[in-house]
């Protein structure tokens, strides 16, 4: 899955190259308000216009309906990319996303022009990864190239159907460095290595420490999910989030790690406070138990310690999912002090998208680590070791 053949593979000179960005932009009014995944996709834009390719780009923006479809226009994302490139980016603005005027602006393209088409979602057949639609962005195009991370775990016809269709599909600047980061850190980490899970629920990471318990020497549980791994133990864990319908699954992958000879490590101390909210008494307690009619809110400080010395040790780390409710000033302090630990280590740090990504940029830590995944839901499938469909669709080298 992780030897795809790169655009610096291909011949791409006086080819029309298709190539599906991710420019699924936070809109205000129709106002981008971050610009951060325009300018990732810059690298492989500028290099296909350097070598003289007739670059179409396209992405999906949202989730557009048929009664508000002028809300998720990618017009604003033309006007902004025309300005960065200082060049002109035609816009063909087709409800039908390849149409008439489209195929007009693609014959009419010189080597190194750049089109954007309209929001592939403008096209119902997209999400359902239809024929029709595959083939019409086939039809305008000699080359497809993938550089949309985001949506790579998403079998759609602008990431995976069109492949199909066109002999040359090869991978961007982006998902290059995602397959060699993320790809490397899972299948020949450098040990030790070492995970580290957090967010709210252990449903959603099942896979993924399943997965890892297979690949790293110590992983490491905090936030939420951390309180069914200690109930299922027998600890106290007063009014936490609890699922009690996977008890018994925490305790098979408590045995499974020791089998495994991995090092599992659990809170032993906590942050707790006698409701959610913001303003709550944040209590530290004494060790592991949490007091009745309090929740665990946030991993304490001797915990966090603990975490921070580990990841020290290692020398691969992988991070997915806060320790704590972040999102409280409070009880932000666990997630801080993880990230700062992977900050100051000389270890390869991967933080895998989402939630974990956007606490280490908040926090003025997102150039100090090797590796920040662009795509929330796609790491973490990459993490549960599943075939990312678009990734799939790619030639191999
Ligand atoms: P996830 O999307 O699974 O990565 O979960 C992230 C969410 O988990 C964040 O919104 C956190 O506020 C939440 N979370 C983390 N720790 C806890 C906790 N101890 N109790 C409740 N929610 C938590």
């Amino acid at each position: 899955m992780f030897n795809k053949k790169t655009i610096e593979d291909i011949e791409v000179k006086g080819k029309r190259v298709l190539v599906r960005v991710d420019f699924n932009v936070p809109l205000k009014d129709n106002v981008i308000t971050d610009e951060n995944r325009i300018m990732g996709a810059l690298p492989t834009i500028n290099y296909l216009i350097e070598k003289g390719a007739k670059v179409i780009l396209c992405s999906h923006l949202g989730k557009p309906k048929a009664d508000n479809l002028e809300k998720y226009t990618l017009a604003p994302v033309a006007k902004r990319l025309s300005e960065i490139l200082g060049k002109e980016v035609v816009f063909p603005a087709e409800l039908e996303v390849v149409g008439e005027k489209t195929r007009a602006a693609v014959a009419a393209m010189n080597e190194g022009d750049v089109i954007l088409l309209e929001n592939t979602r403008y096209r119902a057949e997209e999400t359902k990864n239809g024929e029709a639609f595959s083939k019409d962005l086939a039809s305008i195009a000699d080359i497809f190239v993938n550089d949309a991370f985001g949506s790579a775990h998403r079998a759609h016809s602008s990431t995976v159907g069109v492949a199909d269709y066109l002999d040359t599909a090869v991978c961007g600047y982006l998902i290059q460095k995602e397959l060699k980061f993320l790809g490397e850190a899972v299948e020949t980490p450098e040990r030790p290595f070492c995970a580290i899970l957090g967010g709210a629920k252990v449903s959603d990471k099942i896979k993924v420490i399943e997965n890892l318990l297979t690949k790293v020497d110590s992983l490491i549980i905090g936030g939420g999910m951390a309180y069914t791994f200690l109930k299922a133990q027998g600890h106290e864990i007063g009014k936490s989030l609890v699922e009690e319908d996977k008890l018994e699954y925490a305790l098979q992958m408590l045995e499974s790690a020791k089998a495994k000879g991995v090092e599992l490590l659990l809170p032993v101390d906590h942050l707790v406070a006698a409701e959610f909210s913001a303003d709550a008494e944040a209590i530290s307690t004494e060790g592991v138990e949490i007091p009745e009619g309090t929740m665990g809110l946030d991993i304490g400080a001797k915990t966090a310690a603990k975490y921070a010395e580990v990841a020290s040790n290692a020398k691969t780390i992988i991070w997915n999912g806060p320790m704590g409710v972040f999102e409280f000033e409070k009880f932000a302090g666990g997630t801080i002090a993880v990230a700062k630990a992977l900050a100051d280590s000389n270890a390869t740090t991967i933080i895998g998208g989402g939630d974990s990504a956007a606490a280490v940029n908040i926090l003025g830590f997102g150039d100090k680590m090797t590796h920040i995944s662009t795509g929330g839901g796609a790491s973490l499938e990459f993490l549960e070791g599943i075939a990312l469909p678009g990734i799939e669709a790619l030639n191999d080298k």
